[in-house]
């Protein structure tokens, strides 16, 4: 729903939209990471305890997402005004031009996903690095990913979670455009 704000002139998107829809990407991905498919298995207690923070404050401009304490959590920087010519999701430089985790344009919905999937995929990435034991399996940790390779915040280990639920969740929804 978009809000009229009567003084400024100005639409504002109503935050339900993004409450909606980022909810219904967390649903997606829990499921999702149940697949026999994805690179590393998430106890019930990772998305039990995930915290979803929305920040529409304009001196916020960088999304976050992390695991500490034995809590996932993911900080979105969002932006209140809607876009009339669609959504653009300008993905980190080193990734921007990748085939299946570059940047992306379309809907809300196409870009609150993309947006999910990366800060998602970095709580993920350091909920792996600080479980050693979780790592040692071989039935959670399904791709072999090494502590090491999950150190730097884009690394491989990173781009091994990343790239699958971009491919899952994001690379094949109504309206999604690469952005050249
Ligand atoms: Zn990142």
């Amino acid at each position: 729903m978009k809000e009229l704000n009567v003084y400024t002139g100005e639409y504002t998107i109503n935050s339900e939209d993004h409450e909606t829809i980022i909810n219904e990407f967390v649903g997606l991905a829990k499921k999702a990471t149940r697949k026999a498919s994805a690179p590393f298995k998430l106890s019930a207690d990772f998305w039990k305890r995930l915290i979803v923070t929305l920040d529409f404050n304009d001196h916020r401009t960088a999304s976050r997402g992390g695991y500490r304490n034995g809590v996932a959590w993911i900080n979105l920087a969002l932006d209140k005004y809607p876009r009339k010519d669609g959504y653009r999701f300008k993905e980190y430089s080193t990734l921007a031009t990748s085939q299946s985790m570059g940047s992306c344009q379309g809907s809300l919905r196409v870009y609150l996903f993309a947006l999910c999937a990366h800060e998602l995929a970095h709580a993920m990435q350091y909920y792996a690095r600080s479980n050693p034991q979780k790592l040692a399996d071989k039935k959670v940790n399904k791709a072999g990913i090494s502590r090491l390779q999950l150190k730097p915040p884009h690394g491989d280990g990173f781009k091994e979670i990343y790239r699958f639920l971009r491919i899952e969740l994001v690379n094949k929804i109504d309206g999604f455009e690469w952005l050249k």
